[in-house]
């Protein structure tokens, strides 16, 4: 049975559906990201579990228990946000202790919980602080200790890492997921980063346009795109249209062929591999640090080819006439 259970849940402004017809489960400890780009719903969906924002119909579910019509502070939800929400003129310790305020507790409980929670996000040591004298970062882990402190039976991430920089993300979505794994503690993550949902998650929910198009592991998500929204979205597929595949690969398919930039090896022009392959001249060049990436003009297009960058000699300039070549096992049709 699902911890977490959406049904047909819908919701619209005046005229402007954001959602409809919404259906999924989540499994008790699990963390799924909700990914897609920006105004597609997603944080909408998220405020409607939280009951911030009221549906128009359907239902949400926890361990069983109808909650779609309850009062926010009685549905045992914590809920982050991007900005961190703190209260500037409160210590972190009363800060996180107002999580508590609607659950009201003996002084030394109280005292333990909040305690606890500053632990967690390895904030001992900073109760008297304000949040103007504290990092992004922190303030960010000081509102995670608010919402771990009620002991949530869901928690609910709305971007939270996207006012940080990119080495504290890094570090901080980390903590987030050791947390959340040692709490076994059902959580939905919302990004419009790819990478944070493909590193961080169970599973991934990738949205557009009000609907959830894909559903699956980030391994699935990611090698197995339903459709070309989804290659687009992930990872810089190439999308060849159906003429451009036929014309290199023979056949006589309908469908879209997506390509994942790594799949395809960049040989020397003279190679002639077993595989499929066609000449191409290379016509723009970047370096990612761990990654060539290589704009190739081809037959079949302008193709992306990302090579890992091992040494100088992986460097091609461009101008190079080089031989493309990728395996069939690697060709995925999109609808
Ligand atoms: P995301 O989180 O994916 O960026 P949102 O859930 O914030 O998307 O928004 C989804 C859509 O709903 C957008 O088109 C947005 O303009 C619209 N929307 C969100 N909140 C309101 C509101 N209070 N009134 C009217 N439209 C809204």
């Amino acid at each position: 049975m699902f911890h977490l259970e959406v049904n047909q849940l819908h919701k619209s402004y005046g005229d402007t559906k954001v959602f409809e017809g919404i259906e999924f489960g989540i499994r008790k400890g699990e963390l799924v990201t909700l990914l897609g780009p920006s105004g597609c719903g997603k944080s909408t969906l998220l405020r409607a579990l939280a009951g911030l924002t009221p549906v128009d119909g359907g239902q949400v579910r926890v361990a069983g228990e109808d909650i779609t019509w309850q009062a926010p502070q009685k549905r045992g939800i914590g809920m982050v946000f991007q900005s961190y929400a703190l209260f500037p003129n409160m210590t972190v310790w009363d800060n996180v202790a107002f999580g508590l305020k609607m659950k009201p507790q003996p002084g030394r409980e109280l005292a333990a919980s909040v305690q606890e929670a500053l632990s967690l996000v390895e904030l001992d040591g900073f109760e008297l602080r304000y949040p103007n004298e504290l990092s992004g970062g922190q303030r960010q882990r000081v509102a995670l200790a608010r919402a771990l402190v009620v002991r949530p039976r869901i928690l609910l991430l709305d971007e939270p890492l996207s006012a940080l920089d990119a080495r504290i993300r890094r570090s901080l979505r980390q903590q987030i997921r050791e947390i959340q794994q040692r709490l076994e503690l059902t959580t939905i993550f919302v990004t419009h980063d790819q990478e944070e949902a493909l590193t961080m998650s169970d599973r991934v929910f990738l949205m557009n346009k009000g609907e959830i198009v894909q559903s699956g592991t980030p391994e699935q998500i990611y090698t197995q795109p339903a459709n070309e929204f989804v290659a687009s979205f992930i990872g810089h597929y190439n999308l060849l249209s159906p003429e451009q595949a036929n014309r290199w690969l023979g056949g006589s398919r309908n469908a879209k062929l997506a390509l994942r930039p790594e799949a395809i090896a960049l040989l020397p022009q003279e190679a002639s591999p077993p595989e499929p392959h066609l000449p191409g001249v290379i016509r723009h060049q970047q370096l990612l640090g761990n990654i060539i990436r290589y704009q190739v003009a081809c037959e079949a297009g302008l193709l992306t080819v990302d090579v890992l960058n091992r040494s100088a000699r992986d460097l091609l300039p461009v101008g190079r006439a080089v031989t493309l070549a990728v395996a069939r096992d690697q060709l995925r049709e999109v609808a």
